[in-house]
């Protein structure tokens, strides 16, 4: 297998990096000051660490008044000091080697990875030769290489140019902020070494070799990455650069809402966006374009941040707690998947010496879907004056609004409680946030100060606390909005709903209950290795908590943890993220799809902006109106009709819910049907087959292109699926289908042309090359060196579209996708083919593509590919193997890594033959076990090295396929069979 880290080349500094050898620098210039009687400090000399001889020259003579000097001066005096540094370098030893440096560069070695050393200084080659250290990089890149110093990032560029390696994968190891400024420059992942202070801008930092975790850097080029401990995904150690990361990953959203796991106070010095998006209340964002085409897109908009909540600052004997100043201990904060509540703790010392221990708890309640609550609770050693001050603002800053997006109509106190009606302000959409306040001292009340200024409301809690005893803050908040509500009072139905909600120690428990039920059909345990467990684990919380079932909503590309994607809704909803409920809680998928029939006129109006007939469902959208600026990529892929259809069908035949099917999905089927009639054509040059031109499958580097396989094959499926739906529902439902018929319209001849460009559909195929190709274009496009390809990136942004269009360049599977969705239309040897041909040529771009990657592999027997491809989806968001986890989860790859299991190494596929399994465990894990459920059959599977057991927990007895052999699992019955 190809070596497929991530990170391909490591590039370290040297002074500082690898040796200390500044201290013979220093020692050099004070030499000369000395002779010359200029002053020169140790901070002087710390600050001149990566910079070239004469910049630092320059820099000492402004110090000294002497900026005039003459050229050839200047010169002198820099071979002076280097003829001194030359002097006291060549007593360097071992012991001026960094305690770890060498044995980590020769493991980074052994591994395959590529290493360069990257000074300023032109005596490195020499230090490396007095050290006996020549051979340890694979290039050197010094003064003599160079033109310009750091924080130019010339010394890097040459470096990753030698070793043939491109930017995005190369890291740099730093101990100077121009090195680290050079570093970013290039565009390269960069580690500190040495501490915060000196090194305020490192993305991450070392004190010592022996703290890095060589896996997670080669993965992510960061050092470290969250440990496995369980059910609990720990922060470990606060890093204020990983803040924006760690709230994300510690989001707790329920599909109605998410709120960001941000710290409680303000911290300065931390970038934070502690945000409460809701799903469906978006903000207008104004597209500008010099010519607009017809069907170009107005206006795009966001979901918005609906209010701050959750800041609490906390002030003890006058002092206010701050991560940055209060130097807190034994500081942790995590998310315990099982009881679904993010969780934190720490304590610190007052100036007046008494100890404080403070512990936090929030969620966003499965169980209650308007209501999310947060429990603050201090603890004291000596008594002592606590202050809580409590924020709310109810028209807060929306990240991709860029502005606020809320407008406050009314704030006031109400009872107990704080009421905000709210609009949005460019949508005008109305919703009302209430929130509850409670602080107690044992069984005291403590009653509260409250001011009221502009869209924010603080209210303040005094409390001359005890030892032994806490205070507690608890904070519920309950938003509604007309969306789902939309003929309510909703202030009245807030009021309702906070007075209704028991106390935080209540609402948790019936949150928790919630998780156990679900966990008790849905968990997959994998004995392996623990992070393997952790990845599958906290992709199906993020999964599971990112669901509204509340048919007015969908989930978008980030779910609710972050705005990326704005809370967009694309086709990774009906192909990714559903794909998991619909064989563990069917039922959950129907909201999902209910969503799409209520933006069903949104669509059919966006055919007619296209200049065509029925519906088209936009690419990325909330409310159903485009956003997708690049039209090309989003208007342009239309297999987005056939993916809401394909989910649609799963979902009926998984649940039998017939009813669904005859009032909401038919017309979805046939109406996006007919746009698909529109969109394509009989070509008389293709033999009057039907084709689709200027299309883009899920490879958004190909554009304009004619014939995507998968949209044809899915366009084919389509059209049948919706010729035989009329048919039946004819026969099943015929009321419902003449009300439906009179309703949109449809006749028999439009019916029949359905049934005929089906038949006729061109479907792509290289008799040469026995593959399936992408679409008509592809084998002929430019060949590309993939070695000069950063992965894991869009390489739109990099790349001018016309040079683009013309590579043979894959973003994500796209092709591989077909040989999945599809694989029982072909032959191993041809999904072995094609997957080995587009593979190649697929840079991963998108977070999509590992998932479905892993299926494929697995199933033509490349078991290590499917090992790796599962690892980088299952670890996409902890590993921010994408850079980009801070503003949301990758909502799609933590379906797809459900995929990755079941449909990979369970190989279950759910087809025409029925269901079927094919299991394979990867050779690192001892044993996989889950459950599915299948037309209305719970089972449970279990993989072991060399066998299958195949349990019937509850419903009728079932007949599946266990690679060619065909069981039959009676009620209550149990089946092992080897594999
Ligand atoms: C992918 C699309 C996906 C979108 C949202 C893009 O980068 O190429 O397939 O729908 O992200 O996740």
């Amino acid at each position: 297998m190809k070596n497929r880290h991530h990170i391909r080349a490591v590039l370290f500094d040297l002074d500082g990096v690898i040796v200390h050898t500044d201290r013979f620098h220093q020692a050099g210039w004070q030499q000369l000051a000395d002779e010359e009687g200029w002053k020169f400090s140790e901070a002087r000399a710390h600050s001149l660490r990566g910079v070239s001889r004469m910049e630092a020259l320059d820099t000492i003579l402004a110090d000294n008044g002497l900026q005039a000097a003459s050229d050839a001066d200047k010169v002198k005096w820099a071979d002076r000091k280097n003829s001194y540094y030359k002097n006291f370098v060549k007593d360097i030893g071992q012991s001026e080697v960094i305690p770890g440096s060498v044995a980590f560069v020769r493991e980074l070695r052994s591994r395959g990875v590529l290493t360069a050393l990257c000074s300023a200084s032109k005596n490195a080659p020499d230090i490396l030769r007095l050290l006996q250290l020549e051979d340890l990089f694979d290039t050197v890149v010094c003064g003599h290489d160079t033109t310009r110093s750091k924080p130019d990032p010339q010394v890097f560029e040459l470096a990753a140019e030698r070793l043939g390696v491109p930017a995005f994968h190369c890291v740099v190891f730093e101990d100077a902020p121009t090195g680290v400024e050079a570093a970013k420059r290039a565009g390269m992942k960069c580690v500190g070494v040495g501490d915060r202070e000196g090194l305020p801008e490192a993305p991450s930092l070392i004190a010592r070799y022996s703290e890095i975790d060589i896996e997670a850097l080669l993965d992510s080029g960061r050092p470290f990455r969250p440990e496995p401990h369980g059910w609990e995904l720990i922060e470990g150690d606060f890093r204020p650069t990983r803040a924006l990361f760690w709230e994300t990953m510690l989001a707790v959203t329920n599909g109605a809402f998410g709120v960001r796991g941000n710290l409680e106070e303000e911290n300065e010095g931390v970038s934070s966006y502690p945000a409460t998006l809701m799903n469906g209340i978006v903000g207008y964002v104004p597209y500008h374009y010099l010519w607009a085409f017809p069907g170009y897109p107005h206006r795009g908009h966001t979901f918005l941040n609906v209010c701050e909540w959750t800041r609490v600052r906390l002030e003890v004997d006058g002092e206010r707690f701050s991560m940055t100043h209060s130097g807190p201990s034994e500081h942790r904060r995590g998310l315990n998947l099982r009881s679904g509540t993010v969780f934190r703790q720490w304590k610190f010392k007052t100036e007046s010496g008494v100890e404080v221990s403070v512990k936090t708890t929030r969620i966003a309640s499965m169980e209650r879907r308007h209501l999310a609550a947060l429990c603050y609770e201090v603890s004291v050693s000596a008594p002592c004056q606590v202050v809580l001050e409590s924020e709310t603002d109810a028209a807060p800053f929306s990240r991709m609004f860029n502005g606020r997006g809320i407008e406050v109509r009314a704030l006031q106190r109400d009872g107990d409680f704080l009421l905000a009606n709210q609009i949005s302000t460019t949508s005008e959409q109305s919703m009302t946030t209430g929130i509850r306040e409670i602080v107690s001292e044992g069984d005291r009340r403590v009653q509260c100060e409250v001011a009221i200024e502009g869209d924010v409301c603080k209210t303040r809690y005094r409390i001359d606390a005890e030892p032994g005893g806490s205070v507690r803050l608890e904070k519920t908040a309950v938003f509604c909005t007309e969306i789902e509500q939309p003929d309510a009072d909703l202030a009245e139905t807030v009021k309702l709903l906070l007075s209704e909600a028991p106390a935080c120690q209540e609402l948790f428990a019936e949150h928790s209950r919630w998780w156990e039920r679900y966990w008790s059909v849905a968990d997959i345990e994998i004995d392996g290795d623990p992070l393997d467990q952790l990845g599958i684990r906290l992709s199906l919380f993020h999964n599971r908590q990112s669901n509204p079932e509340d048919g007015y909503r969908s989930i978008g590309a980030n779910g609710q943890t972050g705005d990326n994607y704005s809370g967009h809704v694309f086709w990774d909803t009906e192909q990714y993220i559903l794909v998991p409920y619909l064989y563990s809680e069917p039922a959950t998928v129907r909201g999902l799809l209910e969503y799409r029939y209520r933006i069903l006129d949104k669509a059919r109006e966006q055919a007619r902006l296209m200049q065509s007939c029925g519906a088209e469902y936009s690419w990325n959208s909330i409310t159903g109106e485009e956003c997708g600026h690049v039209f090309e990529a989003a208007q342009g892929q239309v297999h987005l009709q056939c993916d809401i259809a394909w989910a649609i069908d799963r979902y009926v035949r998984t649940t039998g819910d017939a009813e669904f099917m005859h009032d909401m999905g038919a017309e979805i089927i046939f109406e996006t049907a007919r746009y698909l009639r529109d969109r394509g054509a009989f070509s008389p040059y293709k033999n009057n087959q039907f084709v689709f031109n200027a299309v883009c499958g899920a490879n958004e580097y190909s554009c304009g292109v004619d014939n995507n396989a998968t949209t044809n094959y899915m366009a084919q499926w389509h059209f049948l699926r919706a010729y035989d739906l009329f048919t039946s529902m004819q026969r099943d439902a015929p009321d419902k289908m003449e009300k439906l018929l009179s309703r949109i319209k449809l006749t028999n001849e439009e019916v029949e042309g359905w049934r005929a460009a089906g038949e006729a559909m061109y479907l792509p195929y290289s008799k040469e090359m026995g593959i399936v190709p992408q679409d008509d274009n592809f084998l002929g496009r430019d060949p590309v060196d993939m070695s000069k390809i950063p992965f894991h990136t869009d390489v739109r942004t990099l790349v001018h579209p016309l040079n683009l269009w013309r590579m043979q360049l894959i973003k994500q599977a796209d092709t591989v996708f077909l040989m999945f969705l599809m694989s029982e239309k072909f032959d191993e040897e041809t999904i072995r083919r094609t997957y080995e041909f587009h593979e190649a040529r697929t840079n991963h771009g998108s977070s999509l593509s590992a998932a479905v990657h892993c299926i494929v592999a697995a199933q033509i027997g490349k078991h290590d590919d499917a090992y790796h491809f599962f690892r980088e989806s299952a670890l996409m968001d902890i590993n921010d193997l994408k850079g980009n986890t801070a503003g949301g989860m990758h909502s799609a790859c933590l379906g797809g890594t459900w995929m990755a299991v079941v449909n990979g190494f369970a190989g279950m596929r759910d087809d025409s033959r029925g269901l079927s399994f094919q299991p394979r465990l990867p050779k690192d894990w001892a044993r996989l076990s889950f459950q599915l459920v299948w037309n209305g059959t719970r089972i449970g599977v279990e993989i072991l090295s060399d066998k299958a057991v195949y349990r019937h927990l509850d419903g009728p007895g079932i007949e599946f396929l266990h690679r060619d052999d065909q069981v039959v699992l009676e009620p209550e019955t149990t089946r092992e069979l080897g594999i």
